[in-house]
């Protein structure tokens, strides 16, 4: 999958891409990233990137041409990879907050372009060259880049190779809207805290039951806007009655 990202700090993307499972899914072929600067797109002395808001106010404001040259370099790289233009994001603290849906909905994309602001934002106008805009969370960072690298992060865990063991990708928070259940390693025993006895009895179907319990209590607990959107089988109910009954 093509990650293309717009942003004035190109180093970092690129560093994130040279670290961990990231770094080896490039080397793999399953990733490839293409960070571009705006500064790169600009033709004045400074190359600036930025200019004061109209209308006056603190704080400025990312001037739309570079950013609409930079996306347009980035589908002149698509198109010579032989790729579709890439989906076009801009990072937002106002946009969609992000979920595992959007991540497997992604995940299906040859390629993603991530826009980045800075400083106040972009001008308004950039909205009409995005296809979609998205925030990583009720709260405000600095740029876009770390919400950028988080959202790469969810997408490319979900390729195909990506992960040694899929299977666990099944089994994830918010996979089929459950929390996870609590894991467990050595020691069996951590300052007076014991390893549940179930985990140590080989017993595979006593364990998944143990499992599926535990993560119904946590996301009840956690997330109970979560659990209130769970469709409960009979199973689960026995599970959660059984919980009241040791309580
Ligand atoms: N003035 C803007 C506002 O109040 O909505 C915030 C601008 S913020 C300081 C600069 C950039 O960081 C934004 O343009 C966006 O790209 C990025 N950013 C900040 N918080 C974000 C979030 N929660 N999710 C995604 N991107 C975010």
């Amino acid at each position: 999958m093509l990650f293309q990202v717009v942003t004035i700090f190109p180093e970092l993307i690129d560093a994130f891409a040279r670290v961990g499972l990231v770094a080896k899914s490039v080397e793999a072929g399953i990733l490839r990233f293409e960070a571009l600067s705006p500064r790169a797109f600009t033709s004045d002395k400074h190359n600036s990137v930025d200019d004061a808001p109209f209308g006056g106010g603190s704080g400025m404001v990312m001037l739309p041409e570079p950013l609409a040259l930079t996306m347009e370099a980035h589908d002149r790289s698509a198109a010579a990879a032989g790729l579709s233009r890439s989906l076009r994001v801009l990072l937002t603290p106002q946009g969609r907050v992000f979920t595992q849906a959007d991540a497997r909905r992604l995940a299906a994309l040859p390629g993603l372009m991530l826009i980045c602001g800075r400083y106040e934002g972009v001008d308004e106008r950039v909205h009409a060259l995005v296809d979609e805009q998205i925030s990583i969370g009720d709260f405000v960072l600095n740029g876009g880049e770390v919400a950028a690298m988080a959202l790469i992060e969810a997408v490319s865990r979900l390729l195909p190779g990506m992960l040694g063991n899929a299977q666990s990708l099944d089994e994830e928070s918010h996979a089929a809207g459950l929390l996870e259940y609590p894991h467990y390693t050595r020691p069996r025993s951590f300052r007076g805290h014991d390893v549940p006895a179930v985990l140590l009895s080989g017993n595979h179907a006593a364990v998944a039951r143990w499992r599926r319990k535990q993560a119904l209590l946590r996301t009840r607990a956690q997330r109970p806007d979560l659990f209130a959107q769970l469709a409960l089988d009979a199973t689960d109910r026995a599970l959660l009655a059984e919980a009241e009954d040791e309580a």
